[in-house]
């Protein structure tokens, strides 16, 4: 299929681009491409405007400074995939990069694209959450934060304004004691997730504190498994999967009862990982 007719505006800067979404309602913008396109040869939607933020200097850079790294909305999957800052201060991002979708996908899809479509089986939100980050957005009345675990609201639903551009993600930098651990079961290496886990612990004597789990695939947006968090921190890793407070509809990868089974089979795999690997 084809898409239905678009205008197409090439911006130079965010004010640029919070301007047109004002003052065009159904206008939406264009980064990768690697969605959006494709839902729009689908008809899935049918905007007038096609605003391409491609032409913003500046948003596609991987920065650290004062113990928080920063990743420019425009800075391509592919990019992070081989930074090494990203390697060293954000090891849990690094870990997720490979699973992301194909190397050509990669090659064009960008960081901001994937955390503002928050695609429900999508790594990059999980991590995000795991993380504690933030995302940093313009809008109308000039940029603001916004805490990740308030971001990702419902389905492909998120906190961002109609008329707001998603500038930034931050995250704190790994330290000596941070641990991270990541696992997903998809049907082919790069297919979206029937479930994944992205999870941080800081190390503490031989055991964990500060676990945060945040599972992908198996709800509305990545969820936290706050009592298998308590319980992994107390070093039972039965125990936590016994605690999977996760209740996962079925959907047409898996029924909800195969997801919880598989959500246990992901947390012990992650656990490994957190016990035994520094960052
Ligand atoms: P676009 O497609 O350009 O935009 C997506 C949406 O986000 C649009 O609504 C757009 O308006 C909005 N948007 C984009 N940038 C901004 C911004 N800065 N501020 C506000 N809104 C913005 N992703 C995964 O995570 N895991 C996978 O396994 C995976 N597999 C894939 C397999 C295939 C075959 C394909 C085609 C894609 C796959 N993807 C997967 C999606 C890929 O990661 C996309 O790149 C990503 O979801 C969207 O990024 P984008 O830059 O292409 O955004």
């Amino acid at each position: 299929m084809k898409p239905a007719p678009f205008a197409y505006k090439k911006v130079r800067s965010p004010e640029e681009a919070v301007a047109l979404l004002t003052s065009q309602a159904d206008a939406r913008l264009l980064a990768g491409g690697q969605s959006l396109i494709a839902t729009l040869n689908m008809r899935l939607s049918a905007p007038s405007l096609l605003i391409d933020i491609n032409g913003i200097s500046g948003l596609d850079g991987i920065a650290v400074k004062d113990g928080t790294v920063t990743i420019g909305a425009l800075t391509r999957h592919a990019q992070a995939e081989r930074s090494d800052i990203i390697a060293k201060h954000a090891p849990l991002i690094a870990r997720a990069m490979p699973h992301i979708a194909h190397p050509a996908i990669r090659n064009r899809g960008t960081i901001g694209g994937s955390i503002a479509f928050a695609d429900p089986a999508a790594e990059l939100p999980a991590c995000l959450l795991a993380l504690g980050g933030e995302v940093e957005a313009h809008g109308p009345k000039g940029a603001r934060r916004i805490k990740a675990g308030d971001f990702f609201t419902d389905l492909y639903e998120t906190a961002l304004g109609a008329s707001e551009v998603l500038t930034a993600i931050r995250v704190l930098a790994a330290t000596a004691e941070t641990r991270t651990g990541f696992a997903e079961l998809a049907r082919r290496h790069g297919d979206y997730a029937i479930v994944g886990l992205a999870a941080t612990a800081r190390g503490k004597g031989k055991g964990l504190a500060d676990v945060r789990l945040a599972f992908f695939g198996i709800g509305n947006t990545p969820l936290r498994a706050r009592k298998a968090e308590a319980a992994l921190e107390s070093g039972d890793v039965e125990a936590a999967v016994a605690a999977l407070d996760l209740e996962p509809h079925d959907d047409i990868q898996a029924t909800g009862a195969e997801k919880k089974h598989l959500a246990g089979v992901l947390l012990r795999r992650v656990a490994k990982q957190l016990m035994e690997a520094r960052a």
